[in-house]
C-alpha cells in the first residue's frame, strides 16, 4: 500500500509524492455503527496512541482509535521501496530504553535489529567539512574529538553533568536544572568559548543541532543535558542510544504488531483518514467531530496529538491556559532528514559533519540497498533550513557538502510542512520545560493527554511515546476500575 506521506525522487521517475509502506491500514475503517458510545476514544495512532489503544482494548475496554493519516506510526514510519526500508522519521532503538525493549521482547523482535554503521571497508573516515575545507580523521579520532568536545560542553559541575541530572527519568526539575533550562546552548558555548579548539567547537555545535533540530539559541541547555544523562553521560552512550540500532524491516514492522494485537482483542474499532476537528468534553463524556463531520462519543478520551498541532483542534471547553500556552510556544525541532541512495560503495563507511555553511549538517553511511548501492542518511534543521522537495538540486548539493557522491535516489518526509506534526521530535526552547512540563502532562476532565513530547524519561523518543501510552491506558483503566468486566 502507498501512503500519501513522504517523497521519493529518481532520475527516471522524477519527484513523487507518497511512498509505499507496510504501515498503511486497509481497509481504512472498521466502524460499524455511528451510534456506539465507546469507553475510550484514542486520537492519534503514533506509538503513544497505539500503545494506549492496545492496552485499553486488551483490558476489555471498548476502544475507538482515530487517526488523521492513512497509516500507523505517526512520526515513526518506514517506507518500503524496492524491498528496502527507508526510515522516514523515528529510527534507532536501544535495549537500554526500558519501554521500547519491553515491547521488542513482547513481539519477539530481539533478533531483528541491525547496526547502521559498517566500518569494515571503503573509505572508513570521518570527514569534517567547514568553509575552511575538509579535514579527514579516523573513526577513533572522531570518537576522541566528539568525547572531548561534548565533555567540555556538559561539564558544568566537574562531574559531566551528573549532579544536574542525577535521575534522568524524574519529572522534577530541581532549581539547578531550571537554571540550565533557562540557558540556551549558545549561552553555554559562550561560557566555554576559550576552552574549545576550533574543531571541538564544530563538533559540539553540530552534534547539539543534530539533537535539537533548532538553532543554538533556541536549544534548551538543560534538555541537552537530559539527553546526555539518559545516554549514560558519555559520547559512546549517545551513539549506542541515539543512532546505532535499527529494525532490519523498518519501524513499521514494529508498529504493526501493536495494531494487530489490539485488533485481535476484538475490542478495537478504528478509523484512519479521520482528522479530528473538535473535541467537546464535560461531565457526561466526550464528543469528537472529524473534519468530515463524523461524530463519535465516548466516556473517556486519550489525546495523543503532538504539541505543535494541539492548537489546531478546537476544544470545548478550551484547553487549560498552561497547556494552551505550551502549544502556542511549541517545540523548536524542524529537522530535515533525507536519505540518498548512491552508487559510491566506498562511502558506506563514512561519517561526516558539514557545518556551519551546509543545509545538511550530519551524515553517514546507513545501509546497503538491494541493488548493492550505499544508503546515506543526513540531517539538517532550523539552522540553514530548507524544504527538500522544493529544490532538488539544492538537496543534492547539500549531500555533496560531505563528499562528492553520485545520487540515484532521494527519499524523505517533510516534517516541517506536515500538518499533523509541524516539526520533528520534541525539543524545547529555553524555559518551556520549567514553565509548562506539568501543564502538558495534566489531565482535563475526561481527557488524558499523552505524547512522547511530554514523557518524563526518553521524552522525544519512541520509548517516551510508549511510556506515555502505557501511562494513559493505566489512568483510564483506573477510571473504570469499579466496573465488573475489568
Ligand atoms: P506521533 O508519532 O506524532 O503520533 C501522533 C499521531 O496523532 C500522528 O499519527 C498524527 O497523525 C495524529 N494526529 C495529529 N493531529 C491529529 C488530528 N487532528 N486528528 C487525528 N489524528 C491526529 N525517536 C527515537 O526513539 N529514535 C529515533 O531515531 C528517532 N528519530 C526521529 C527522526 C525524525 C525525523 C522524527 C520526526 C522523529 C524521530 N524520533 C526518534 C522521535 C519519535 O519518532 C517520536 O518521538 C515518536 O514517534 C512520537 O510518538 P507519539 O505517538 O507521541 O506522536
Amino acid at each position: 500500500m502507498t501512503s500519501k506521506d513522504g517523497y521519493s525522487w529518481t532520475k527516471a521517475q522524477g519527484l513523487q509524492a507518497g511512498v509505499p509502506s507496510i504501515g498503511v491500514i486497509e481497509p481504512p475503517s472498521n466502524v460499524k455503527s455511528a451510534d456506539t458510545v465507546y469507553d475510550v476514544i484514542v486520537v492519534g495512532a503514533g506509538y503513544c496512541g497505539l500503545t494506549a489503544a492496545r492496552d485499553a482494548s486488551l483490558a476489555g475496554l471498548k476502544v475507538l482509535l482515530l487517526e488523521a493519516r492513512d497509516r500507523i506510526g505517526g512520526r515513526s514510519w518506514s517506507s518500503n521501496i524496492e524491498g528496502y526500508p527507508y526510515e522516514m522519521g523515528g529510527t534507532w532503538v536501544f535495549w537500554g530504553q526500558a519501554n521500547v525493549w519491553r515491547e521488542i521482547a513482547r513481539y519477539g523482535m530481539q533478533d531483528e535489529l541491525e547496526i547502521s554503521y559498517d566500518f569494515s571497508r571503503g573509505i572508513n573516515k570521518y570527514l569534517l567539512s567547514s568553509p575552511q575545507g575538509t579535514q579527514t580523521f579516523t573513526h577513533e579520532e572522531e570518537d576522541a574529538l566528539m568525547q572531548s568536545s561534548l565533555a567540555k560542553l556538559v561539564n558544568v559541575d566537574g562531574c559531566l553533568g551528573k549532579t544536574v541530572v542525577p535521575f534522568p527519568h524524574s519529572g522534577v526539575l530541581t532549581p539547578e536544572a531550571r537554571k540550565y533550562d533557562h540557558m540556551s546552548v549558545a549561552d553555554r558555548l559562550a561560557e566555554i568559548k576559550n576552552d574549545l579548539t576550533p574543531n571541538e567547537r564544530l563538533c559540539a555545535e553540530s552534534f547539539v543541532l543534530l539533537c535539537s533540530g533548532g538553532t543554538l539559541e533556541t536549544t534548551s541547555f538543560y534538555e541537552f543535558l537530559h539527553w546526555w544523562a539518559l545516554s549514560g553521560y558519555s559520547y559512546e552512550g549517545c551513539i549506542d542510544y541515539l543512532v546505532k540500532y535499527k529494525f532490519r524491516g523498518g519501524q513499521s514492522s514494529f508498529a504493526i504488531n501493536f495494531f494487530k494485537e489490539a485488533l485481535a482483542s476484538g475490542n478495537l474499532t478504528y478509523a484512519f483518514n479521520s482528522p479530528v476537528a473538535t473535541i467537546q468534553h464535560g461531565g457526561n463524556g466526550v464528543q469528537i467531530t472529524t473534519r468530515a463531520g463524523q461524530t463519535y462519543k465516548s466516556t473517556k478520551m486519550i489525546c495523543a496529538i503532538p504539541l505543535n498541532v494541539l492548537n489546531d483542534v478546537a476544544f470545548d471547553p478550551p484547553l487549560a491556559p498552561g497547556r494552551k500556552a505550551a502549544a502556542t510556544t511549541g517545540h523548536v525541532n524542524q529537522c530535515v532528514k533525507v536519505h540518498a541512495e548512491i552508487s559510491d560503495r566506498d562511502l558506506r563507511s563514512f561519517t561526516g559533519i558539514s557545518y556551519p555553511h551546509n543545509g545538511l549538517i550530519y551524515g553517514f553511511g546507513d545501509g546497503e540497498t538491494p541493488a548493492g548501492n550505499t544508503h546515506v542518511v543526513a540531517f539538517g534543521g532550523q539552522h540553514n533550513h530548507f524544504h527538500p522537495e522544493e529544490n532538488l538540486e539544492h538537496t543534492k548539493a547539500a549531500f555533496q557538502g560531505f563528499a562528492p557522491m553520485n545520487i540515484e535516489r532521494l527519499v524523505f518526509h517533510n516534517w516541517s510542512k506536515d500538518e499533523f506534526a509541524k516539526g520533528a521530535w520534541f525539543f524545547p526552547a529555553p524555559g518551556l520545560l520549567s514553565t509548562h512540563l506539568k501543564d502538558m502532562r495534566a489531565r482535563e476532565s475526561n481527557i488524558v493527554f499523552a505524547c512522547s513530547d511530554w514523557a518524563l524519561g526518553w521524552r522525544s523518543f519512541i520509548d517516551g511515546a510508549i511510556e506515555e501510552g502505557t501511562r494513559a491506558a493505566i489512568t483510564v483503566r483506573a477510571d473504570f476500575a469499579g466496573r465488573a468486566k475489568l
